[in-house]
Parts: structure tokens; C-alpha cells; sequence
């Protein structure tokens, strides 16, 4: 047979994840750290790797690293499951609560994944759309999983694109809501200062999503880790992928998480840049930023947004394009990096307002 059979329909009209991942000379499109691991760590990785036996098949769990980020976040090893990057735990989350029959509750505009995920599933969405200001609609949340039979409830905190935290009190109040999973993806986390981790102890029903990719500078190595009650890791644990998680990143994951201090400095100085870019962008006729509580900032470019991307493409500097979304036409996400590349990306976005006087 020189013919294949169409997949599932519900894969038929999927388009592949694209993060637009071109070359830059300031590449602020993807939220990374703009450095690497400090080199004291950077060694202490290189050691470690050095011992892995390369030979035989990691521990599926990675009981070391579970253990370690146990200690680092004052809980038990069972209360944690690491996983190829945050994006993989995301996924088994809808695999494990999801699944056709079932429904996600989602509060766009937010990382896209959640959707894709669900849709992968089979899991229904309902959508509880953010205000145009971009915050959560808390009544609105909290009325529909009082309407709905929802399964899951997805809560991105910073959220990506926007960069607001979920208000604790409404979390809590969510919390209280529903038996629904409530997934706090804080794989920003680190640079709010806040975490809703603490709520764990009187909320079974909440799972706490962190990744080593964006404070941690480890994005390309892929882990992630979610902290849970231990009922729900052992379901999670159900629909993993055994060995997703190999034995050099296992190694990288402990290294890193034993050196977490090396990383705090490095976090503050995002965490200052980005209120120095937030105040330059509100200095900007014609641009509407939000305060954002992570490392990128979201904003507007009122009226005429189209072409600003190639502008800055051109320039050497790649930016996130939302300017083509329902909720946020002429948005853009940049990610804060490193002072140079920040005022690399002001520059464009200076010229290209100024150019636009003319148009
Ligand atoms: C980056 C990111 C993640 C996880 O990324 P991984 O690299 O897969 O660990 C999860 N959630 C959000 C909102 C993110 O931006």
C-alpha cells in the first residue's frame, strides 16, 4: 500500500506549535534567561554529568531531584513529579483530568498550550474570557464551575502573555469552589515573589506547575516540576512517560536545584530592568503597557501595529507578535533581558513610533 489512512480527526486540523524561532541578535521572543548558568554551577554540572552511566535507563521518577526540590520547597518526595519541561506535565495533567467526557476551564488570553493540550485530549473548553484590562473575571470564573461539570481548572499566574498575578484571595476562593483540579502554572513565579504553594496544605485539589526553564536559566535542557498532594502525583504518575526525564538532565536538574541561591541575584536584576522598561514604555506616546510581574512585558502599539515585528526582526531584535489575537490585536510580548538588549529593543520600538508620525 503506497497510502496511509487520515489520523484521528481530531488531530486533522492541528497546526504544529510555532514559536517563530528565528535567529536575533537580542532574542526577547521566548522569555528565557538572557544568561546562562553561573559558571560555578556550570561546573558542578559538567562534574556531575561526567558520572552519569550513560549505559543504563535513567530512574523513571528521578527520586534524587524529586527529593532535593522536596527539601527546597518544604515538602515530601511524593508531593512532587518532574517532568520533561513544564509543557510535558502540562499535557499528562489533561491526559490524566481531561480526556473526552471532560472539561478544562480556561481564562484567556493565556499561554496557548493549555488549549492545544486540551484539544489533543478530546477535553472540552470552556473559556471564561479575561477583561479588556486583562484581569481575571473572578466572578465570572467562579460562576461558571458552579454552571458547568468542569474537571480542570487552568490559572496562569504571571500570566503569559499579560504578566498578572491571580489575586490569592481568589484563588482560595476558587479553591473552596470546586473539587476540579485547580493547575497554578507559576512557571514565572520566581520573579513575582509570589506563590500559592502554601495553600496546598488545606487544598488537595491544587497542583502547583514550576519549570527550570525561565529563572533557572535551563530552557534548553527540559524540566519542569509540578508540586501536588501525593493522590494526585500518583494519578499523574499514571500517564507519564517512564524515562521522559534522562539521566543528564536529572543530573543538571540536582546541580541547579542544591545552587538556587546562585540564581537570586540574576533575578533581581530582571525584576529591576523590567521596572526600568515599564517606565520607558510608559513614557512612549501611543503605547499602552501593563504591569507585568515576570520577566517580559505586554504591551500596545495603538493603531498601528502592523509592520513593528519586521521593524524589529530587521533591527536584530525578535519580539512575541500577538497583534493578530481576538483579545489583543496590536500587543506585543518582549521579553526582559539584559540592560544592552532591553535598550536594543527600545531603540526600534523609539524609531519605528517616530517613522509612524510620517505615515
Ligand atoms: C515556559 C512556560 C512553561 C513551561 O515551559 P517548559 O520549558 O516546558 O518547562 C509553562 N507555562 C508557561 C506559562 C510558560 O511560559
Amino acid at each position: 500500500m503506497n497510502n496511509v489512512r487520515a489520523p484521528h480527526p481530531r488531530v486533522r486540523d492541528i497546526v504544529p506549535y510555532d514559536p517563530k524561532y528565528l535567529p536575533a541578535r537580542a532574542m526577547l521572543s521566548a522569555n528565557e534567561n538572557p544568561d546562562d548558568v553561573p559558571a560555578p554551577v556550570r561546573d558542578a554540572i559538567a562534574r556531575a554529568i561526567g558520572e552519569v552511566a550513560l549505559n543504563r535507563y535513567p530512574d523513571p521518577l528521578a527520586n534524587d531531584l524529586r527529593y532535593a526540590l522536596a527539601e527546597a520547597y518544604g515538602l515530601q518526595r511524593g508531593n512532587v513529579l518532574v517532568g520533561n519541561g513544564g509543557d510535558e506535565l502540562l499535557l499528562d495533567v489533561l491526559m490524566c483530568w481531561g480526556g473526552p467526557g471532560r472539561t478544562l476551564l480556561n481564562v484567556p488570553p493565556t499561554f496557548s498550550v493549555y488549549a492545544a493540550d486540551a484539544r489533543l485530549t478530546g477535553t472540552q473548553v470552556v473559556d471564561v474570557a479575561r477583561t479588556d484590562d486583562f484581569a481575571i473575571d473572578e466572578e465570572a470564573v467562579l460562576a461558571a464551575v458552579a454552571e458547568h461539570d468542569v474537571d480542570i481548572v487552568v490559572v496562569c499566574s504571571p500570566n503569559n502573555p499579560t504578566g498578572d498575578v491571580a489575586r490569592r484571595e481568589f484563588v482560595e476562593q476558587l479553591l473552596d469552589a470546586t473539587d476540579a483540579l485547580v493547575l497554578m502554572d507559576e512557571a514565572y513565579g520566581e520573579f513575582s515573589g509570589q506563590t500559592t504553594l502554601d495553600l496546598l496544605e488545606r487544598h488537595r485539589n491544587l497542583v502547583v506547575l514550576h519549570t527550570f526553564s525561565k529563572a533557572y536559566s535551563l530552557a534548553g535542557v527540559r524540566l519542569g516540576f509540578v508540586l501536588a498532594h501525593e493522590q494526585v502525583i500518583t494519578e499523574l504518575v499514571k500517564v507519564r512517560q517512564p524515562y521522559s526525564v534522562d539521566a543528564v538532565s536529572q543530573a543538571i536538574g540536582l546541580q541547579v536545584t542544591r545552587q538556587r541561591q546562585a540564581f537570586d541575584e540574576r533575578i533581581a536584576c530582571i525584576v529591576q530592568e523590567r521596572e526600568r522598561m515599564l517606565e520607558k514604555l510608559r513614557g512612549l506616546p501611543g503605547v499602552e503597557v501593563w504591569p507585568s510581574q515576570a520577566n517580559y512585558l505586554f504591551f500596545r502599539v495603538k493603531g498601528h501595529a502592523q509592520g513593528l515585528w519586521q521593524h524589529c526582526y530587521d533591527n536584530g531584535v525578535l519580539i512575541r507578535d500577538f497583534s493578530t489575537g481576538a483579545q489583543t490585536q496590536d500587543c506585543f510580548r518582549v521579553t526582559v533581558a539584559t540592560r544592552d538588549q532591553n535598550d536594543q529593543f527600545l531603540a526600534c520600538l523609539g524609531t519605528y513610533l517616530q517613522e509612524g508620525e510620517g505615515r
